[in-house]
């Protein structure tokens, strides 16, 4: 039986690019040369997603594009040149020069580009059938046409039927598969990532191709991995790729401390083993919270190494610097990798309606203001994660207690007290250095316990018994 025909989709794509991006193709036909829309923006359209990035290619070598765009500038060594359209605040378009690439001796990048004159050969080097399909036109045959000369009929051009993978939703890579993932191991980590976001399966032979060279991945550096990991747990179910990392070997190699928790036996859900309630709570996590998402992947990152602690004892502790470790080595950007590692460390909080209200002031201390919504967030998944429902252990009352005292405007940090570092050096002779700091510390802990204390004289008087009971 064969599938019917996919749907002429040239229309729709006529109709999708923006009338901007149409406007930098005709002038690039209009100077004699050819113009496509290539890529990613042409796979969303026809599957009636939303284009993220309309990427320009052309035969126009970039010294020409230089010219034919005043203003535009080269975005890197390989022929790529960024151009704003005409009207005024509009997005940045790339325009890159066709160009096949040569010898990929280290399993990451072409070592060398070569400028090519067929759109064709272009689409060949692209990883995916469903990346390798280009809209747009040639030159028109005259060299030099007339100004007045109607532009050409732009068509799709689709070499390796990726029209075909789009409507069976199929990743399939461009030619042999083997060659391919050992010329660019990341194509191997973009598959699984694609077939997420979009909801695809990966093509046999694909699949067993990424299985067989799954251990070429430890040579990709940690940016480019980390930039894909990233659009992974964007998807609506990262689950489904990370499971896919953890069954063609991928996991192993990028993330080797995860790959430990299968097989870890959990008493949350029968039958699930510790990595399977963390792709729950992965899915769990909300898309809209990126840093959670990656909290959630990590948070019990270091239970397989307290397994007889307890057991699990202090797993937050140890998972906060194993979590810190796959971070530094992912390339996350340090602000980033600090928030996850202190929502990791924190994770365990045991709520309990006897809590003081001191209690609460002093966990919010803990967490500090800015990490509590997450943190709630993460506990959150980690609940559904458990199969229990996601506001179990008093979570919508302590959402209220937090509340309630921030709403009071008390007291958490060093900055929100009457006095500080500069008067007590002045009042009371105290000098800079670890007694001031123990002294402000002191005075801080009392004050979350009784905010009623905060004000100038009485913080004085206590900074200077505690001064006395120092010496
Ligand atoms: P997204 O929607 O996330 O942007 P994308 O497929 O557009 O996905 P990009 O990284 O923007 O991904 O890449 C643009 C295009 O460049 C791809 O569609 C593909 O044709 C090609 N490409 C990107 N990375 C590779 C690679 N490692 N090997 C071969 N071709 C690649
Ligand atoms: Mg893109």
């Amino acid at each position: 039986m064969t599938s019917p025909a996919p749907r002429d989709p040239t229309s729709d794509i006529a109709a999708a690019v923006p009338d901007g991006v149409q406007a930098l193709m005709a002038r690039l036909w209009s100077h004699g040369h050819a113009a496509y829309v290539v890529g990613g923006s042409i796979r969303d359209t026809i599957l009636g997603r939303p284009a993220a990035d309309w990427d320009l290619a052309t035969d126009a070598r970039p010294d020409r594009l230089l010219s034919i765009f005043p203003g535009a500038v080269y975005e890197n060594q390989f022929g790529t040149v960024a151009v704003r359209e005409a009207a005024p605040g509009a997005p940045v378009n790339e325009i890159t020069t066709f160009r096949t690439d040569h010898e990929y001796a280290d399993f990451r990048r072409p070592h060398r580009v070569e400028f090519g004159d067929d759109v064709r050969l272009d689409l060949a080097r692209r990883d995916f059938t469903v990346n390798a399909m280009a809209w747009g036109a040639d030159a028109l045959p005259d060299r030099h046409p007339p100004l007045d000369a109607a532009p050409p009929a732009p068509g799709l051009v689709d070499p390796f039927g990726g029209l075909g993978d789009c409507g069976a939703g199929l990743l399939r890579a461009v030619g042999d598969p083997d060659v391919r993932f050992r010329e660019d191991a990341l194509r191997m980590v973009r598959a699984v990532r694609l077939a997420t976001v979009l909801g695809f399966a990966i093509e046999a032979a694909t699949l067993e191709a990424i299985r067989r060279n799954a251990g070429l991945a430890g040579h990709l550096s940690g940016e480019r991995v980390a930039a894909e990991l990233d659009k992974l747990l964007a998807a609506e179910r990262p689950s489904t790729g990370l499971a896919l990392l953890a069954s063609t070997g991928l996991l192993d190699v990028l993330l080797p401390e995860l790959a430990e928790q299968r097989g870890v036996p959990q008493n949350k859900i029968p039958g699930d083993d510790l990595w399977a309630h963390t792709l729950r709570t992965v899915d769990a996590a909300p898309a809209s919270r990126p840093v959670v998402r990656l909290a959630a992947l990590l948070h019990d990152v270091g239970k397989p190494a307290t397994i007889e602690d307890g057991p699990f004892r202090g797993h937050e502790v140890v998972g906060a610097e194993q979590a810190a470790v796959v971070l530094a080595r992912l390339r996350l950007p340090k602000a980033v990798a600090e928030r996850v590692v202190h929502l990791v460390r924190q994770h365990m909080f045991t709520y309990e309606a006897s809590w003081s209200d001191a209690a609460v002031r002093r966990f919010i201390q803990r967490v500090g203001i800015a990490a509590l919504p997450d943190l709630l967030a993460l506990r959150e998944a980690d609940n559904a994660g458990s199969g229990t429902a996601p506001d179990e252990h008093g979570l919508p009352e302590l959402r209220r207690r937090v509340k309630a005292e921030l709403d009071a405007s008390v007291v958490f940090d060093r900055r929100g007290l009457a006095v500080h570092g500069d008067d007590l050096m002045a009042e009371l002779g105290i000098p800079a250095g670890p007694t001031l700091g123990r002294v402000l510390d002191e005075l801080l802990e009392r004050v979350i316990a009784d905010p009623s204390l905060n004000d100038r004289p009485t913080l004085l008087l206590l900074a200077e018994s505690l001064v006395s009971e120092d010496e």
